[in-house]
This record gives structure tokens, C-alpha cells and sequence, in this order.
């Protein structure tokens, strides 16, 4: 079974590989029975993402997906996601993150970005984000990157949104 570990569980830290067609998921026969999982998984804790490696995989892939979402409306996993364009504008906004529970923070980060990624399929995609949905595709990617939310903000805003 596959769970979400908390920060800083080692996995959190490290930078994932690129995700190959040769790759597999240990546990998993299925592709698809793992992806099911894994979105359930998010759904469960009421995440609109959840990345590879916040489940101990240190692949290039996260699940994304919300209602209000433009482009991910329906909740899908992405492999070896890419931001190609930000925009200068930036935009500050609240976060969560399923490995730090109840931690809210405000985190600054470009509002729009141009991304590409491969489906399942292995069909490679591109797409423009905004809004919340383009502030999750970039906290997810940190993850991959072994960049947790807590390094993009300043010490005294985390250590206030601790506080509560
Ligand atoms: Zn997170």
C-alpha cells in the first residue's frame, strides 16, 4: 500500500530521475491499478497534488487534478513534468502540503507558466497554467526537484505559519 510520508522523510529531499518506459513501480504489476492508488491516495487527503516522490518513488511523475482546474480538471498523473516559460508577473498565495500537515503558508511564485509533460500514453503534451492550478504544477515540480515549500519562503514567515 502506498502512503504519504511526512517532511523530511528522506525521499523529500532528493532530486528524482527522469521516468523511462522501462520503468516500473515496485508492488505494481499494473500501471494503471498504481495510478488508480495514487489518485485515490491524494483524494483521500484532499490533495490537488501529489508527487512521486512525497510517496517514496523518486521518479519524475506527480498526480495532479481539481474541479476548478482549466486544464487538469480531471485528476490524471503526469510523467516527467517540465515548466518551458514563466511569466514575469508573480503572484503570493497560500499553500498546503500533504507531507506537512496542517502548515499553511504564503509562498510567492510566477502567476503563469507554459508546461509540458507525457500522459500515460506517453503522448507528449503542452499546456498554459494560471491560477492555482499553474501555483500546484510548480509546487509539485519543486518536489521532483527536492525542493519542499518550506525553502521558498523566508524563515520568519515559516516560522509564523507554525505558529498557526
Ligand atoms: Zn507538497
Amino acid at each position: 500500500m502506498i502512503q504519504v510520508f511526512q517532511y523530511p522523510h528522506e525521499t523529500l529531499l532528493q532530486t528524482s530521475t527522469p521516468w523511462t518506459q522501462d520503468d516500473s513501480i515496485a508492488g505494481y504489476d499494473d500501471k494503471e491499478k498504481f495510478e488508480t492508488d495514487m489518485i485515490k491516495l491524494m483524494l483521500e487527503e484532499r490533495g490537488m497534488g501529489l508527487a512521486a516522490n512525497q510517496i517514496g518513488i523518486t521518479k519524475r511523475f506527480f498526480a495532479i487534478g481539481h474541479e476548478t482546474f482549466d486544464t487538469f480538471q480531471k485528476h490524471a498523473i503526469i510523467w516527467n513534468p517540465q515548466v518551458i516559460n514563466f511569466s514575469e508577473e508573480k503572484v503570493i498565495d497560500v499553500e498546503g502540503c500533504l507531507s506537512f500537515k496542517d502548515i499553511f503558508v504564503k509562498v510567492e511564485r510566477p502567476k503563469k507558466i507554459e508546461v509540458q509533460y507525457e500522459t500515460t500514453q506517453g503522448k507528449t503534451e503542452f499546456a498554459k497554467l494560471n491560477g492555482m492550478e499553474s501555483k500546484c504544477f510548480q509546487h509539485e515540480l519543486d518536489h521532483l526537484d527536492g525542493i519542499t515549500f518550506n525553502k521558498r519562503v523566508s524563515k520568519l514567515r515559516w516560522q509564523m505559519a507554525n505558529k498557526g
